[in-house]
C-alpha cells in the first residue's frame, strides 16, 4: 500500500513485481478514520485474492524497528504503533517502510536499478525523496532517518526550505523548485515566456511543475531555462551524493521523471563536471525509474514478502 496525503492506494503484488490488482480510496483526516480506511482497503483485495502480508510505504518519519510512525507531515499519525495497529486488524503481517525506501526496493529489484551493488533512489516531486541501498539492502543510518538528501545545502543561503535551513537540494531541484524558478523567471525577463505566460496569466500561483515542463517541450524560452536550471541542480546535487556514497547507478524518479528527456543529459553533464576526481574517475548511471507510480505499492509488498514470507 501507498499511504499519501491525498490517497490509501493499494495494490496485489506477486513475487515478480507484478501488480494483478488495485484499490484505493481518499485519505480520511482523523486517525481511526485512517486506519479504518487502510483496513477497508486491504479487505476489499482480500476479497478477491489469497494475501499473505501487507507492506505499508508511507510519506513519514519511520522509527527504526519500523513498526511505528514519528510523525507524518500529510498524515495524522504521530507517534503511532502503525504496523501492529493494522496487523492486528487485519489478521496479516505488516511491514512498515518510507515510501521513498520502498521506491528504491522495488526499482532495485524490478526496475532500473536491477543487478546494481550500491544504489540510489531520488525521487523528484513535491521535494527529494531518497533511498540508498547497499547490496540490496536499504542504508537507513543509525538512528533509521537517513537519507535526507534533499535537505543537502547546494546554495548557502539560498531558498528557505520547509526544515528550517536555507539553500537546500530539494528548493532547487524538485517540481516545486521548477515552479519557484519559473516564477522568477517571468518575473525577471516580462514578455519573453511564449506559453507559460499565457497559460498562467499573471498569476504566479498557477505556476506548476507540471505546467512548466509542458512549457519547454512546447519551446517556452523560459520554461527551458527553468528545466536547465533544474538540471544544472540535479547534477551538482547528485556529485554530493556521489561524493560520500560513489554509487553504481542512480534512479531517477517521482513526477517530474516522467520529463526526464528534457533535462537528465544536461544533468549527467553537470554531474560529470562536478563531481570530485571529474574525468579520472568511474561515474554513476543515470536511469529513470521504471515502474512508475506503482513503484512504492511494489517495493512495500516485495519488503513485506521478504521480511514475512520468506523465512
Ligand atoms: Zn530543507
Amino acid at each position: 500500500m501507498d499511504v499519501g496525503g491525498t490517497s490509501v492506494r493499494a495494490g496485489v503484488v506477486d513475487e515478480r513485481g507484478s501488480v494483478l490488482d488495485t484499490a484505493r480510496v481518499g485519505t480520511p483526516s482523523g486517525e481511526n478514520a485512517l486506519d479504518d480506511a487502510i483496513t477497508g482497503v486491504v479487505e476489499e483485495l482480500r476479497n478477491r485474492h489469497e494475501v499473505g502480508a501487507v507492506g505499508l510505504a508511507v510519506a513519514a518519519f519511520v522509527r527504526p524497528d519500523r513498526r511505528s510512525v514519528m510523525f507524518a507531515p500529510h498524515l495524522a499519525w504521530r507517534a503511532v504503533p502503525v504496523a501492529d495497529r493494522i496487523a492486528k486488524r487485519v489478521g496479516l503481517p505488516v511491514t512498515l517502510e518510507h515510501d521513498a525506501n520502498a521506491a528504491a526496493v522495488a526499482e532495485h529489484r524490478f526496475g532500473a536499478g536491477r543487478g546494481s551493488r550500491v544504489a540510489a533512489l531520488i525521487a523528484l516531486g513535491t521535494g527529494i525523496g531518497a533511498g540508498l541501498l547497499l547490496d540490496g539492502t536499504l542504508f537507513r543510518g543509525a538512528h533509521g532517518v537517513a537519507p535526507e538528501l534533499g535537505h543537502l545545502c547546494v546554495v548557502p543561503g539560498g531558498r528557505p526550505c520547509s526544515c528550517g535551513k536555507y539553500g537546500c537540494w530539494e528548493r532547487y531541484c524538485s517540481g516545486t523548485a521548477l515552479a519557484a524558478t519559473a516564477v522568477e523567471l517571468l518575473a525577471r525577463h516580462p514578455g519573453r515566456s511564449t506559453v507559460l505566460a499565457r497559460e498562467t496569466a499573471g498569476d504566479p500561483g498557477s505556476v506548476t511543475g507540471r505546467r512548466v515542463a509542458g512549457a519547454a517541450r512546447d519551446g517556452d524560452p523560459i520554461a527551458q531555462r527553468a528545466m536547465a536550471e533544474l538540471a544544472k541542480w540535479l547534477g551538482e546535487g547528485l556529485a554530493l551524493v556521489a561524493d560520500v556514497y560513489d554509487p553504481e547507478i542512480v534512479v531517477i524518479a517521482g513526477g517530474v521523471s516522467e520529463s526526464a528527456t528534457l533535462f537528465l543529459d544536461e544533468a549527467r553533464e553537470h554531474y560529470a563536471g562536478a563531481v570530485t576526481g571529474a574525468g579520472h574517475r568511474p561515474l554513476a548511471r543515470l536511469r529513470t525509474a521504471q515502474l512508475g507510480d506503482q513503484t512504492a505499492i511494489v517495493g512495500a509488498a516485495t519488503l513485506a514478502r521478504e521480511e514475512h514470507l520468506r523465512r
